[in-house]
């Protein structure tokens, strides 16, 4: 009775590890830890202590479980099982299909973040009964999954779904990549991040200035509250974003013609109004064929979509 399968997101920021039912995707147990500022032996340490974490709040016999999937925040070798670069998590070449193998002599499968969370929509989430969609994550950065007749694309070298990267405004700002223009340098969390810093400099108002003084941070959910206050400067940063990221949306409408666009990340989740500001948008812009046959909505498995399809990476 092989019926659980481990399943781990390897963030930028926390390992998340979970333990799952592969039959119909529920999530027993998890566990978390930070990754922040750690070198690659000290993460792949961590990883191994965080599955030992989840396996035994758990309480699942080693013997019921069949499978270790992992997604990587980087470039990955799907078939050797290398995190091949990952700058955010100072990771290159680290080989961990056969270090986890080695220590839980378990079969391991290693896969891209966005792919994986993909998968898991794919397989137990807002994407069961759909087989071609697209699946793009708002977050530091902005990623996407794409299936296409119930298959993840890959394209030829492994980096279809880019979407962050496609060109909204040319020769537009400096984006992370090299390039100008991204959407990513306009849409993400970082670019409205950005953003509000840049007017608070200039000496506009913001409830922001308080939460920074606070906690040092900006998390989803003080924009979303400071929305709720009638923040100008983040309603203004959250519109922009919106007003680029449906221009995005309204593109992979055209080119791609999916039946669902399915939208995740911190950002979707916290805020409904930059939600359903950017769905509007998006149906507006698009064609009028295309954007009538596609539903727009979000993850359902919500933070576990990436655990989830992990999990089933054993699948192929
Ligand atoms: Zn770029």
């Amino acid at each position: 009775m092989n019926n659980y399968s481990i399943g781990i997101d390897l963030g930028g920021t926390k390992i998340l590890a979970g333990i799952i039912d592969t039959e119909n995707g529920t999530v027993i147990e998890t566990a978390k830890k930070r990754t922040k500022k750690l070198e690659a032996d000290f993460i792949v340490q961590r990883i191994i202590e965080t599955v030992e974490k989840a396996i035994c709040k758990a309480q699942v016999p080693m013997s019921q479980i069949s499978s270790i999937g992992i997604g990587a925040a980087g470039q990955v070798d799907r078939v050797n099982g290398i995190l091949i670069s990952a700058p955010n998590l100072n990771c290159f070449d680290v080989e961990l299909k056969k270090i986890l193998e080695e220590h839980f002599n378990i079969p391991t499968f290693v896969g891209n973040d966005v792919e994986v969370a993909t998968l898991g929509e794919m397989k137990f989430g807002s994407g069961v009964g759909y087989n071609n969609f697209v699946c793009i994550f708002v977050g530091t950065g902005i990623g996407s999954g794409i299936i296409c007749d119930g298959k993840h694309l890959k394209g030829a070298t492994g980096t279809a779904g880019e979407i962050g990267h496609i060109i909204v405004d040319s020769g537009g700002r400096l984006c992370g990549c090299g390039g100008h223009g991204c959407l990513e340098a306009y849409a993400s969390r970082s670019a409205i991040e950005k953003k509000i810093l840049g007017s608070i400099k200039k000496g506009h108002k913001s409830i922001i200035t308080e939460t920074l003084k606070e906690s040092g941070v900006i998390r989803s959910k003080d924009l979303a509250d400071a929305l709720d206050s009638g923040d100008e400067i983040v309603l203004n940063a959250i519109t922009e974003a919106s007003e680029y990221l449906s221009s995005g949306l309204a593109s992979v409408i055209n080119f791609y013609n999916p039946e669902l666009i399915i939208l995740g990340g911190g950002l979707m989740e916290a805020i409904d109004f930059f939600y359903d500001l950017t769905v509007k948008k998006t149906y507006a812009k698009a064609l009028a064929v295309p954007a009538l046959k596609t539903k727009i909505m979000k993850t359902q498995l919500k933070d576990f979509s990436g655990i989830v399809g992990a999990a089933m990476l054993h699948q192929g």
